[in-house]
């Protein structure tokens, strides 16, 4: 993972703003959410991170409380409503490699990313990959040409659960 990346530090309102500015011009963008001394950060802290991809800028909003539901709105907005499943839809089945990333989140034992072909965090550029931060197995990561549905799916229930 080339990280971590430079960004502003914004307050929530701006980031809020900044993803509303993102949408309403219909460029692109996407966040992630982050835990303490995530690869993404490596800050102490909680964080929502905003990549405005056609700015090439990142900001980030940084917290110690949980920040999952504030991220939602702003995950909603900036890439689309069904990005988020329903509590009761059904799911295709997901890859090999991430239901063994899922069955470790479930165990505690670290946190999930999901990266676009045009991600800064992305180590494999021009590809999507799935990746897991293990606590005590290191980065797991899973690369596709095509955007990999069933298990970006299964990655948000988890996230967002
Ligand atoms: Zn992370
Ligand atoms: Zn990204």
């Amino acid at each position: 993972m080339r990280s971590p990346l430079k960004m502003t530090e914004v307050t929530y309102a701006e980031l809020v703003a900044k993803a509303n500015a993102i949408a309403a011009a219909g460029a692109r963008g996407h966040l992630h959410t982050t835990p303490p001394w995530c690869l993404i950060t490596g800050s102490p802290r909680r964080a929502i991170v905003l990549e405005a991809t056609d700015e090439g800028a990142v900001v980030g909003f940084f917290d110690d409380q949980p920040i999952e539901d504030r991220a939602k709105p702003l995950a909603i907005l900036l890439h689309g409503a069904d990005s988020v499943p329903g509590d009761g839809e059904e799911l295709q089945p997901a890859s090999a490699a991430v239901n063994t990333m899922a069955d470790r989140m479930r165990a505690g034992k670290g946190h999930f990313h999901i990266l676009n072909p045009v991600c800064l965090a992305n180590p494999n550029p021009g590809r999507w990959t799935i990746l897991f931060e293990d606590d005590e197995l290191g980065v797991l990561e899973s690369a596709t040409a095509e955007r990999p549905l069933a298990d970006i799916r299964l990655v948000e229930r988890l996230i967002y659960a």
